[in-house]
């Protein structure tokens, strides 16, 4: 499932490739798709707009429109938005082409599981129309996310850290495989209690964050091995080959050199951890 690195590299690519252009034509397959509104409401929003912006809001993708309304797009398990020469052949489960301008080009939102959505709204009815972006947490790379306002955030919450991590009202972004690689690099245990951190556990993980989420965009995200994630035009990330703990029960830490990795299922979600590394009682801390 896209996270936070995967949804930015999108972004990126529709910042630079697909702002400023207007859409000509709409057609929608699958209403599942559009299943927060209809088909006819996205057709008749999105005819004749022009893209203003390309934003992200954790793993929401938001593009305001010259009409004052913004299209939301959601990945989510399987979704991808591609953009292609003007009458190549489109991919099976595309369920949104829009036709762009100059040059004329097709976007398309394609999505096996069709778990993903595409929303035209008005940003000033979001409450109502998306009710879970208004209600959506922090951005991990966000500036007002400071060392002290993550200590803020982590201090009253007795969850464990895996879970606190994966819930989108806290800190909006980061997903399975993120939260394991952050809390690798940060040394702490994914079962931990959120509330019991100490200062240099959150610095570590405030440090780690962004490390880890910034290398990922510069390598185009992770595309794993069912390759469903690729970029605007295509293309497939690279930061898996950096990946010390996902993916890899069983095997040696890459960090340490001493622990193993070990698999456990917290809060209904495959998790992997070093044994040496995130020991609960670490004597580094
Ligand atoms: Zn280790």
């Amino acid at each position: 499932m896209p996270e936070l690195p995967e949804v930015e590299t999108v972004r990126r690519g529709l910042a630079a490739r697909v702002v400023g252009r207007r859409v000509d034509k709409v057609e929608v397959g699958r209403e599942r798709t559009v299943r927060r509104t209809s088909a006819r409401e996205v057709i008749d929003g999105l005819t004749g707009a022009t893209f203003l912006e390309a934003r992200r809001r954790g793993k929401y993708l938001l593009l305001p429109l010259d009409t004052g309304d913004t299209v939301m797009v959601h990945l989510r398990m399987t979704g991808q938005l591609l953009l292609a020469p003007l009458g190549a052949a489109r991919p099976p489960h595309t369920h949104v082409a829009m036709t762009l301008d100059d040059p004329a080009e097709e976007l398309w939102f394609v999505d096996p599981r069709t778990f993903g959505e595409v929303v035209v709204f008005d940003p000033d009815h979001v409450a109502v129309e998306l009710p879970e972006l208004a209600r959506l947490g922090v951005d991990p790379l966000a500036d007002v996310l400071t060392v002290p306002a993550l200590r803020g955030l982590l201090a009253k919450r007795r969850t464990r850290m895996k879970p606190l991590l994966l819930d989108q009202h806290v800190i909006a972004g980061i997903g399975n495989i993120y939260a394991d690689e952050i809390l690798h690099a940060a040394r702490i245990h994914p079962e931990r209690v959120a509330s019991t951190l100490g200062r240099p556990h959150v610095a570590r993980l405030h440090e780690a964050m962004h490390r880890i989420l910034e290398a990922s965009v510069r390598a185009g995200g992770s595309t794993l091995g069912d390759n469903q994630y690729v970029d605007l035009m295509g293309g497939e990330g690279s930061y898996q080959d950096d990946h010390r703990v996902y993916g890899r029960a069983g095997l040696p830490c890459l960090t340490c050199g001493r622990g193993v990795v070990h698999r456990i299922v917290s809060a209904g979600r495959s998790t992997h951890y070093c044994s040496w590394c995130q020991r609960r009682r670490s004597p580094q801390t």
